[in-house]
């Protein structure tokens, strides 16, 4: 028999962080809980174990965390998606929305060869525009992507609506 921890419980809410109003949802608790790491990996491994993924593209910080046990467990490669002026050779760029302003992430220019089949991974999605910004990066680079999945939705915040209307698939574990 196996037993089944309670994804959500393992996830720690953190009042008035990073300002005054915002409860942050803080994943560290759930990594360093063995149990609820490996079945979160388990969980968002299932449904794309057979479907031929090429890579996972994790987006800084959280999403390199997820990313890289995703990766093992497709046997896939993993690509780093990050805040602009960190990666070392030729980036391509994309700008991107955040809740006051905006910003920039990069990849590697030849991170992903066209069509390869990719999944985009972060620890959580809220308004989408992190994971917009992403999705709009990697088809630049020519990617397929297969599917994007998150421990965590805020469903109030859209962000799910928003990458299915771009035509892609958004799975995820707790809301
Ligand atoms: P979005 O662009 O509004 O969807 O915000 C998602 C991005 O912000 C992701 O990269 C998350 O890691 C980060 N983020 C926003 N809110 C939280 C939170 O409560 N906990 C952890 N990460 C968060």
């Amino acid at each position: 028999m196996s037993f089944k921890t309670d994804l959500a419980l393992s996830i720690r809410s953190i009042p008035d962080y990073p300002k005054p109003g915002i409860i942050f949802r803080d994943i560290t608790t759930l990594l360093g809980d063995a149990v609820a790491f490996r079945q979160a990996v388990d969980e968002l491994v299932k449904p794309y174990v057979g479907l031929g993924v090429d890579k996972i593209a994790g987006i800084e910080a959280r999403g390199f965390i997820l990313g890289g046990a995703l990766a093992h467990q497709l046997s896939a490669g993993f690509v780093p998606i990050r805040k602009k002026g960190k990666l070392p050779h030729e980036t391509v760029r994309m700008a991107y929305s955040l809740e006051y302003g905006t910003d920039e992430m990069e990849m590697h220019v030849d991170a992903l060869k066209p069509g390869e089949k990719v999944i985009l991974t972060d620890d959580l999605i809220a308004t989408g525009g992190t994971a917009e910004g992403a999705v709009r990066l990697l088809r630049q680079l020519g990617a397929e992507i297969v599917s994007a999945c998150f421990v965590i939705d805020l469903p109030d915040l859209g962000g799910r609506k928003k990458l299915e209307a771009l035509g892609v698939e958004v799975r995820t574990l707790v809301e």
